[in-house]
């Protein structure tokens, strides 16, 4: 029996297979690395980062592949960008937002004097070249005119929600 085994250990038969489970084992090691090149670049921004990565996975054939699995970024790259721009579109959507009217709630334009849905006075115009002014404002921007501050106060929604109770 062990006279077998050692001639078959021997034999040209066991070499080729040696040999062939060799080149397959290199063949994964380097596809593992090649695909540990390749996942990082789309996880990590830095180069040094992604060769550090890439230089584990060859460096520890099988087990570095495992170790960046690990510890790899949970996000593609082009995941985190796309969720960046949602969140800015986002923001641009809220900061648009604030030109609402003040008691319908409809959308209303920075150049809006009255609300066209429920005629609440927004905004008061310059007396002489009658751009829409803002509440703070101590003279017009546009035409240089002083505003007389108005007697009575601009409607918000608090007030006139105490109004109706
Ligand atoms: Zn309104
Ligand atoms: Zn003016």
């Amino acid at each position: 029996m062990t006279a077998v085994v050692a001639s078959f250990f021997s034999s040209g038969t066991w070499l080729a297979i040696r040999n062939l489970l060799f080149f397959f084992a290199a063949v994964f090691w380097l596809s593992f690395a090649y695909w540990v090149y390749k996942d990082a670049r789309r996880r990590i921004d830095d180069p040094w980062l992604v060769g550090l990565a890439t230089l584990l996975g060859l460096v520890a054939p099988f087990v570095g592949p495992f170790i960046y699995m690990l510890f790899r970024p949970p996000e593609y790259l082009e995941d985190v960008r796309e969720r960046e721009l949602e969140i800015r579109a986002m923001e641009d959507r809220l900061s648009k937002r604030d030109l609402h009217c003040p008691v319908c709630r409809s959308e209303v334009d920075p150049t809006y004097l009255v609300c066209p849905i429920c005629t609440t006075k927004l905004k008061q115009a310059c007396t002489n070249c009658k751009a829409p002014l803002e509440a703070l404002w101590q003279v017009c921007p546009f035409c240089e005119t002083l505003i007389e501050q108005p007697s009575v106060a601009m409607p918000t929604l608090e007030i006139r929600r105490r109004k109706r109770e």
